[in-house]
C-alpha cells in the first residue's frame, strides 16, 4: 500500500509520525532512526551483491574534501549556489571579543570568518580522482564508495536533502570499457529497482548548471546523452524522483588530475550513485511505512 497520495509534506509529516525521521529544524537536514538506518543499509548490501563481478575496490572518505578538488573540476563555474565551502577564524584575541559579541548581539558574524582549505563534498566520486593517477591498470579499475554528500538546496521537500548518502561507482579506463561499464549498470539499477516492487524509469537528464550560460551546458549535456537517471515516484506521479544518476565525464577529471593507462592512452571515467536516502523513502512511499508489511517478494529481497 503506498504510504500517501503523491504529496510531499504529506509524506514528510507520515515518515516524520511514523518515527522513521527527526526534524532538527533545518529543511532538508533530519535525524534517521534504526528502521530508516537498517532498510538503508540493506538496499546498501542489495548493490553491493549486484555488483559482485565489478571487483571494485571499496573506500570510504569523509564528507570533507580539498577545496582545491572544486576548483580543478569547475565546479564553482557550475554550480556555485550549492557548494558548501567550510570557513573558520583565523584572527587574534581582540578579532575573537568582536565576534562573540557580534553573535550575542544577534547580528551578522560571516564577514568575522576566512574559508579554510576543506570544502563539504558534493559529489560522491570527487574525493577519488586525485588519487587514481598511476593506479589504473590498461584493461580499467573500478572503484566503489560510501560517501556523505552536500547540497545547498534547503527544502522542506523530503526527498530534496542538503546532506545525505550516496553509494558510488567509478569505472576509469579505456572509453569503450567504461561506456560499456555505464550501460551494464543502467540495466541493473533499473532492474535492482522495480525488483524491489518500484516502477522505475530511466531518462536521459541534465545537472542544475547555474544562471543562463547553465541552460546551454545542460542542453548540451542532455544532447550528448551524458548523464542518465532511475527515477521512482515519490512525492509525485507526474516528476518522479531521481534515485540513480550516471554520469559519463569522457575526459573531464582525467584532464584535471593526470589520469592516464599505462601505455600513455587517454583514459575516460563514468560514474553512477544509488541516493540512498531517496532509495529508502520510494520503498516507504510504495509499500508503507512499516516495512514488517512489506509484500514477501520484497522483503526476501532485502532481508535474505
Ligand atoms: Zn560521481
Amino acid at each position: 500500500m503506498p504510504a500517501t497520495e503523491y504529496d510531499a509534506l504529506k509524506f514528510h509529516d507520515g515518515m516524520v509520525k511514523a518515527g522513521l525521521i527527526v526534524p532538527v529544524g533545518v529543511p532538508g537536514i533530519f535525524g534517521r532512526n534504526h528502521v530508516f538506518e537498517d532498510v538503508l543499509a540493506r538496499f546498501d548490501a542489495a548493490v553491493t551483491r549486484l555488483a559482485t563481478d565489478d571487483r571494485a575496490d571499496f573506500f570510504v572518505f569523509p564528507p570533507t574534501i580539498e577545496r582545491r578538488i572544486l576548483e580543478k573540476v569547475g565546479y564553482m563555474d557550475s554550480f556555485p549556489q550549492l557548494a558548501g565551502t567550510v570557513h573558520s577564524f583565523f584572527g587574534k584575541e581582540l578579532d575573537a571579543r568582536k565576534l562573540s559579541e557580534r553573535i550575542h548581539a544577534g547580528g551578522a558574524w560571516g564577514d568575522a570568518m576566512a574559508i579554510t582549505d576543506v570544502s563539504l563534498n558534493p559529489a560522491a566520486c570527487y574525493p577519488l580522482y586525485p588519487t587514481l593517477p598511476g593506479t589504473v591498470p590498461s584493461g580499467g579499475r573500478v572503484v566503489t564508495m560510501l560517501n556523505w554528500v552536500f547540497r545547498h538546496e534547503p527544502s522542506p521537500e523530503p526527498t530534496r536533502m542538503q546532506a545525505f548518502r550516496v553509494r558510488e561507482y567509478v569505472a576509469c579506463g579505456p572509453p569503450e570499457m567504461v561506456i560499456r561499464w555505464r550501460d551494464t549498470w543502467l540495466e541493473r539499477g533499473k532492474h535492482l529497482l522495480e525488483s524491489l516492487g518500484l516502477p522505475a524509469k530511466a531518462d536521459v537528464a541534465s545537472d542544475p548548471f547555474f544562471g543562463k550560460g547553465g541552460k546551454m551546458l545542460a542542453a548540451s549535456q542532455r544532447e550528448l546523452k551524458l548523464k542518465f537517471e532511475v527515477l521512482v515516484p515519490v512525492i509525485s506521479r507526474e516528476n518522479p524522483t531521481a534515485c540513480c544518476s550516471f554520469n559519463y565525464h569522457e575526459a573531464k577529471f582525467t584532464d584535471a588530475f593526470g589520469i592516464a593507462l599505462p601505455d600513455g592512452e587517454t583514459a575516460h571515467t563514468a560514474c553512477l550513485g544509488f541516493g540512498l536516502e531517496r532509495c529508502v523513502m520510494a520503498l516507504f512511499q510504495e509499500h508503507g511505512f512499516d516495512p514488517g508489511t512489506w509484500p514477501g517478494a520484497v522483503r526476501e529481497k532485502l532481508w535474505p
